[in-house]
């Protein structure tokens, strides 16, 4: 089975046709989706459809981007539905450089309490960097007590070899089949596969080729046939390889490699 380690399935676009966008993802071989909550509302969601199939895990945080707005009491609704069993992971959180609309302050304030967060409860965190690779590196190196993912990266392999040595995954999205995927498809070749995820990250961001469609987790397998052609690797190999890693960083505590 593929695990998708990235999934807005909570947010309204699928959620509304939720039944479908399940069934199809388990028809193309998805087993298991980490579905990642940016408010409290898709936190109930999620949690909901983690109570009803064990083929769901669930992430919760705030985006950096969502960090303009939110008030003591949004806290302390986060910091009790991270303690929930059916919460594996902290996020996605991290920092956004590219929007301006919340300052670097105020991203850095937020992300390093929900880092926090995350050390004190011993879960993992889902981390979202965008043009703010320094900083973000600088912050987990300084603060980051537990493990976690980088979420549909698009790094160089100098940023890889920090995020392992910080004994961290790295996870891969839709740009891994872009046309102009640049250098990306050489940087995934060196991160082991001991260390490496796939994602959808949808809605966002569908794979080649479907670009210009809604993204859903059905269409992981392009990704993920992808990444075993640069890996060379068979599809049978990747997942029982990502299905211990999975288990690794989620099932048997923080601490890895
Ligand atoms: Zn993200
Ligand atoms: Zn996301």
């Amino acid at each position: 089975m593929i695990i998708d380690t990235h999934a807005h399935i909570t947010c309204d676009a699928l959620y509304a046709r939720k039944e479908e966008v399940i069934e199809q993802a388990k028809a193309a071989g998805v087993g298991r989706i980490l579905i990642v909550c940016t408010n409290a509302a898709e936190g109930e969601r999620a949690l909901r459809l983690a109570d009803t199939d064990d083929m769901f895990d669930v992430a919760i945080g705030f985006h950096p981007c969502d960090l303009y707005d939110v008030e003591e009491s949004d806290w302390q609704r986060l910091e009790a539905m991270l303690a929930l069993p059916q919460v594996v992971a902290v996020g996605e959180i991290g920092l956004d450089y590219h929007w301006k609309e919340v300052d670097k302050d105020t991203q850095k304030r937020g992300f390093i309490r929900q880092i926090e967060m995350a050390n004190a409860i011993g879960k993992p965190v889902s981390i979202h960097m965008r043009e703010a690779t320094r900083d973000t590196l600088d912050v987990l190196k300084k603060h980051l007590h537990v493990s976690g993912i980088m979420h549909c990266f698009n790094g160089s392999e100098e940023t890889v070899r920090e995020i392992l040595d910080m004994g961290m995954y790295i996870s891969v999205g839709g740009p891994l089949t872009f046309k102009n995927a640049r250098g990306l498809p050489e940087v995934i070749k060196s991160v082991p596969l001991d260390r490496l995820f796939v994602e959808t990250d949808c809605p966002y961001l569908t794979p080649h080729p479907h670009r210009g469609k809604q993204n859903e987790p059905k269409y992981i397998v392009h990704t993920f046939a992808k990444l075993c052609e640069l890996k060379e690797t068979t599809v049978a190999q990747a997942e029982a390889q990502m299905l211990e890693n999975y288990q690794r960083l989620f099932r048997n505590g923080c601490a890895s490699s």
